[in-house]
């Protein structure tokens, strides 16, 4: 089997359950809590007809999964994808609980997807399929129950059909639906950066812990997204050399540095980073074990696994995407102690912002996008102080205490509730 053929097989639903399991052990939560907080409170499944534009129907699959509802409405984005999976949905759900939790804000968790390639659609169709699935959704989603934003593959355009679909189906405009809308329909200044600003605050307060000079310092990228992207336009801000960086397509690395700016200019032109004059094309499981310091994986889930973590030459590994890094890959930058910024933190800078936007929509207000990035800083600071704090104190993996205090507000919020009825 290669390497490639095992990670299509890692079920993301039972990472996260193994993860949550691991916590709620060290926790010692009494087993009722366990049971409730290890499955998802509501799965939807909807199979939906699009027009397409030779004039036949085609019918797609979508999934809307709300993980926990205890601290507050269902959040979370919804991706366009291949090889969406209710398995992955309800694995990234699950993280959206842990991450709401861990940077204090009042959500539960929630995440969507459609198995679509959304490169294959026209804007018609994509238009059409958006609209389509919304609807479908709608008997969960709203601003008070469960609210929707952006993940792999949708952008603030699809978050504008999203808002105007709901919006036409109540008679007025509810801009508090979605989150991740464009800035002339009620988001937020700052939101489009804001996975990757979070990432890169937890970032340099990291690298302070471990005496990392950022100025020094060479990082590598793997996907070259909203988050991926954004975060080496923000670490070279910060005065780091991007070495390696990689997309869909794959990789491409220079030691000496790849000029950011010109790289995203060149993906806009060609469709790729591979090619770009100057640097060697490498695979994308290259781009994880180059010579760097800082190695930020901002694609997909299961990337670094069992098979690859021995080679990651990085010091510190910050995980801009969701499920990055196998249970199995943890015990081994735990014992070649690299240390992690856990994805429930490192990306939480998006969701926090999603809550500023939600927080402004229902107020009908706008913030500059001075005040929310000092509002977005004061809270990734804080929870990653807290998180250090408790893998100090407990010895332990910052993922392990990223879940403990996670889990455990989860578990007091529920607890307190109690059972219904
Ligand atoms: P995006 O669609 O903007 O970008 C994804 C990038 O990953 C693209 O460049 C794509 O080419 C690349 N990619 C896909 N498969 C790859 C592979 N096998 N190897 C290398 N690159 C690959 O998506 P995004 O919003 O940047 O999301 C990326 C990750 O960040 C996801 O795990 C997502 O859940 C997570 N995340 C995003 C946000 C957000 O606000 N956008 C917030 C929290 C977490």
């Amino acid at each position: 089997m290669t390497s490639e053929q095992a990670v299509a097989r890692i079920d993301p639903w039972a990472v996260a359950q193994q993860q949550f399991d691991l916590a709620a052990e060290r926790l010692n939560l009494e087993q009722g809590m366990r049971r409730v907080l290890r499955e998802p409170r509501r799965e939807l499944t909807v199979h939906f007809p699009v027009k397409m534009d030779d004039g036949s129907v085609k019918v797609f699959t979508g999934f809307r999964v709300q993980h926990n509802l205890g601290r507050g409405p269902a959040k979370g984005g919804i991706r366009y994808h291949q090889d969406v999976s209710i398995e992955e949905v309800k694995a990234l759900a699950m993280w959206m609980t842990w991450k709401c939790a861990v940077v204090g804000i009042p959500y539960g968790g929630g995440k969507g997807g459609v198995i679509v390639d959304p490169k294959q659609l026209s804007k018609k169709e994509l238009e059409g399929l958006s609209r389509r699935f919304f609807t479908e959704i709608e008997v969960l989603v709203g601003p008070e129950r469960d609210i929707p934003a952006p993940d792999v593959n949708t952008t603030p355009q699809i978050m504008a059909w999203f808002m105007d679909t709901y919006s036409m189906h109540q008679g007025y405009t509810v801009p508090g639906v979605v989150t991740g809308k464009p800035i002339s329909l009620g988001g937020s200044e700052g939101r489009n950066e804001a996975t990757a600003r979070g990432t890169v605050f937890c970032i340099v307060e990291a690298a302070r812990h471990l005496g990392i000079e950022l100025n020094k310092a060479k990082v590598a990228v793997q996907g070259f997204g909203n988050a991926g992207a954004i975060a080496a336009q923000l670490m070279v801000e910060e005065k780091a050399t991007i070495v390696a960086v990689s997309d869909s397509t794959g990789g491409i690395h220079n030691p000496n540095g790849l000029e950011i700016n010109k790289v995203i200019a060149w993906k806009q032109e060609h469709g790729t980073v591979q090619g770009f004059p100057g640097a060697k094309d490498v695979t994308n499981a290259q781009v994880l074990e180059v010579e760097c310091d800082i190695l930020i994986p901002a694609a997909l889930e299961n990337q670094i696994t069992a098979a690859n973590a021995g080679n990651v030459k990085a010091r510190l590994v910050a995980e801009a995407a969701n499920g990055p890094t196998t249970p199995e890959a943890d015990e081994i930058f735990w014992k070649k102690s690299i240390f992690m910024i856990p994805d429930i933190l490192c990306n939480a800078g998006g969701v926090t912002v999603s809550y500023f936007e939600w927080v402004q929509d229902l107020n009908r207000d706008h913030w500059s996008e001075k005040v929310v990035n000092e509002k977005l800083k004061e809270i990734m600071v804080r929870s990653f102080q807290e998180t250090l704090t408790i893998a100090r104190r407990e010895q332990c993996y910052m993922r392990t205490a990223a879940y403990l205090l996670a889990v455990q507000r989860v578990a007091d919020a529920t607890q307190l509730r109690g059972l219904y009825p």
